[in-house]
């Protein structure tokens, strides 16, 4: 990896544009604080970190009648940005919160298990952390936290 200056907003803008279908039951959208600062990050890793988790929550929400997800970003305080990943389907169980991080944990016929090995080690390359909160029928978020840049500081 190679972190750079970095503007968080624009990249989330590019990724989520790239899942815009007016047609589609689901629906991908950003939030983003006009304020943020530019964060240390390497765009190509958090681009991959990002469809990561968009791929998962529009399979936890494809057989609803309507997907939402929602990328947030905001200020967490002097040193460390905020973003939020939600969608609003069925939700983790809290006995599973532990495992699905792990590589080839997978609870689909089909999965590889290594969609959330992969977002938690590009957060780990980024010195940043990662946070699950899940409630049954409620959806799910993971709340990533990425420090800013030297001079942002
Ligand atoms: P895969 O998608 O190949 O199963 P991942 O590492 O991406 O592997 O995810 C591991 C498991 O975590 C999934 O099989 C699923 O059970 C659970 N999971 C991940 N994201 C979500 C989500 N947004 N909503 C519900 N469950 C999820
Ligand atoms: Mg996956």
């Amino acid at each position: 990896v190679r972190l750079s200056r970095l503007d968080l907003n624009s990249l989330i803008k590019s990724i989520v544009d790239m899942y815009y279908d007016p047609k589609a039951p689901w629906q991908v959208k950003a939030l983003l604080d006009p304020k943020m600062p530019f964060v240390a990050a390497d765009g190509s890793r958090l681009r991959q970190l990002f469809h990561n988790l968009i791929k998962n929550a529009l399979e936890a929400t494809e057989n609803q009648e309507s997907g939402l997800i929602e990328i947030r970003t905001e200020i967490e305080n002097a040193k460390q940005v905020k973003i939020t990943v939600c969608d609003n389907g069925p939700g983790i169980p809290e006995q599973h919160k532990n495992w699905i991080f792990e590589p080839y944990a997978t609870n689909k016929p089909k999965g590889t298990g290594l969609g959330l090995a992969v977002v938690r080690k590009i957060v780990d390359e980024h010195h940043g952390q990662i946070q699950l909160k899940s409630s049954p029928q409620q959806g799910t978020c993971f709340i990533i936290k990425l420090p800013l840049t030297s001079r942002e500081r």
